[in-house]
């Protein structure tokens, strides 16, 4: 569509319906790439965030200020943007998006779901591990 509010795309569920805009400016060139596999992985996340959800319960950890799920969506979508379209700058990184909103995020991503994202190792393992290194000790 042409216009979709501030987001430049949603993605709603139940069933999963991907809404993009075609005029903004941050959804032009190969970012239209990203935007459109960042919507569609909303729609198949419930795998991952139910993962995340029974990992906080075993380590009895909380991750308030944290969208751990978002934050793994954007990583593994704009790293595979990068991997495919050299020289290609992620949205997260294009937006300051790891310093501003998730800044203890990028560094487990990198240490602890990369290694997963790219072949090595279990999705349990670091989903595991992700919420061990970002979870904080629950009350
Ligand atoms: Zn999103």
């Amino acid at each position: 569509v042409s216009n979709v509010g501030w987001a430049g795309a949603y993605t709603t569920d139940g069933p999963v319906r991907i809404t993009i805009s075609s005029t903004d400016a941050g959804n032009q060139g190969v970012a239209a790439v990203e935007v459109l596999f960042h919507e569609a992985l909303h729609g198949m996340i419930a795998n991952l965030q139910r993962a995340i959800s029974e990992e906080c319960r075993k380590q009895n950890v909380r991750l308030p200020r944290h969208d751990l799920r978002h934050a793994v969506l954007f990583y593994t979508t704009g790293e595979f943007v990068r991997r495919h379209f050299s020289g290609y700058v992620p949205y997260a990184y294009r937006n300051g998006l790891w310093n501003r909103a998730w800044p203890m995020s990028i560094g487990p991503l990198e240490r602890d779901w990369k290694p997963y994202r790219d072949g090595k190792g279990s999705f349990a393992a670091a989903v595991k591990t992700l919420v061990s290194d970002v979870g904080e000790p629950a009350r």
